[in-house]
């Protein structure tokens, strides 16, 4: 067994903590060959001197600065901005990327490192929604193979056969009728609309069965991520929005479930820990242990599911309406929510106006074409982002 050289983006976020607990593991398979992070300078410098990789990124000159003090005499090189991610996700001795950037940061580096062929295991649903043609396309044609970290999609790959696993479009060949992608419903599963204008930051970001980093928190709770997640799974697997369902299924133990057309469903569980989807990636097709505890069904002895209600969480439905429009949709509906997102944290808008602001721009730019490039991607993205942060404005006033 030869040695996997790993590059971690966004390793001092939840996902990329939670890659590092497995790797630290596992020391005679991965070795950390970069680690990235945008500005938490004390965090990364903790991380280097733990895992002592090749290369470390920032953001910005002065935190890149700042980490050279903090590691002098370690032989970590360390650069900042975006050419230098791109660099680390796609130099040579690299053989698997963890691509868990938060958000449209996130597509440039992915798509460098599929563009040299290497082995993604993809946490960056955004890089998806953006550009899922573009970027799946890319992949296909360096042979980068596609690992989904995301627990749903990690699970429904886990279901598939695995002819359609290592070649996406097979899924017709292989008996597929649908993928259920499972919901936890978040933490206002129960709530009134009426309620959830008054709920805070804090509120959603306190999610019954995962710890997660505050975006993907908040998409949580307005089941936006799972709207993202519908998009992801349309590009990762190519089953149409029809052959995607949604279940609300409140205990997180069944992670999604893959319908074939004699009958069978079959779903994998696992407790809640992202750490079980990223062993399964890294060492994919092989199994290595994750620290995971193993699932105690007598202590979760009751399964439940029931419809999502897109009128309580139109988030949801805009993602699907996305979808199915087609075009630039998507990455106008995912750069609208990020901004969305960001201003709900900041409490410059309440909760139930992230989906009011993304209808609004999605409206006004109904009918965007579709990214036939990362520049026209990172453009549209732009242009919705400026819609997005106009209408903060207009609401918080
Ligand atoms: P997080 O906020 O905890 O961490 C984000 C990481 O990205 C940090 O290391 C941060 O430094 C880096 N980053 C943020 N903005 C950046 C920028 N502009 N440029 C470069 N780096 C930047 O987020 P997370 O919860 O770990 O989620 C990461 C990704 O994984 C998201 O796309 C999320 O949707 C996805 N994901 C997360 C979970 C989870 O359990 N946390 C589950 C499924 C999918
Ligand atoms: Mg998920």
């Amino acid at each position: 067994m030869s040695v996997q050289h790993i590059t971690v983006l966004g390793a001092t976020g939840s996902v990329g903590a939670s890659t590092l607990d497995v790797v630290a593991r596992h020391p005679d398979r991965y070795r950390v060959f970069a680690l990235t992070a945008n500005q938490r300078v004390d965090e990364l410098a903790a991380l280097c001197r733990r895992f002592v990789p090749a290369h470390a990124v920032l953001g910005t000159a002065a935190d890149a600065a700042r980490l050279r003090e903090l590691l002098a005499g370690l032989p970590v090189e360390i650069s900042h901005g975006q050419q230098a991610l791109a660099d680390v996700a796609s130099a040579d001795p690299v053989d698997a990327v963890m691509a868990a950037i938060v958000g449209a940061a996130g597509l440039a580096p992915t798509l460098a490192a599929a563009r040299r062929g290497k082995r993604i295991l993809l946490a960056n649903k955004e890089s998806l929604v953006m550009a899922g043609e573009l970027f799946m396309a890319a992949c296909r044609e360096a042979g980068a193979v596609v690992l989904p970290i995301d627990s749903e999609h990690n699970a429904v790959f886990q279901c598939l056969p695995p002819a359609a696993q290592s070649r996406q479009a097979a899924l017709a060949a292989g008996g597929v009728r649908r993928i259920l992608l499972t919901a936890s419903g978040g933490p206002f599963r129960r709530l009134t609309l009426d309620q959830m204008r008054a709920v805070s930051p804090d509120d959603a970001c306190a999610h019954p069965n995962w710890r997660m980093g505050r975006k993907i928190s908040v998409d949580s709770a307005t089941m936006m991520n799972k709207g993202l997640e519908v998009i992801e799974a349309h590009h990762l697997f190519g089953l149409p929005s029809q052959r995607l369902e949604v279940v609300v299924h409140p205990q997180s133990v069944i992670h999604s479930l893959v319908e074939y057309l004699d009958g069978s469903m079959l779903a994998q569980l696992g407790n809640p820990d992202m750490r079980t989807p990223i062993a399964h990636a890294l060492a994919y097709p092989e199994r290595v242990d994750s620290g995971v505890a193993p699932l105690d069904l007598f202590r979760v002895a009751q399964l439940d599911f029931e419809p999502p209600d897109t009128r309580r969480f139109p988030s949801l439905r805009l993602a699907r309406e996305a979808l199915d429009a087609g075009g630039g949709a998507a990455c106008v509906l995912n750069a609208a929510n990020e901004i969305a997102v960001a201003a709900f944290l900041d409490r410059r808008i309440g909760f139930t106006q992230i989906a009011d602001l993304v209808e609004h721009v999605m409206q006004s730019l109904a009918g965007a074409p579709g990214c036939a490039s990362i520049d026209a991607a990172i453009a549209l993205d732009a242009e919705a982002r400026s819609l997005a942060g106009q209408g903060v404005v207009a609401r918080a006033a």
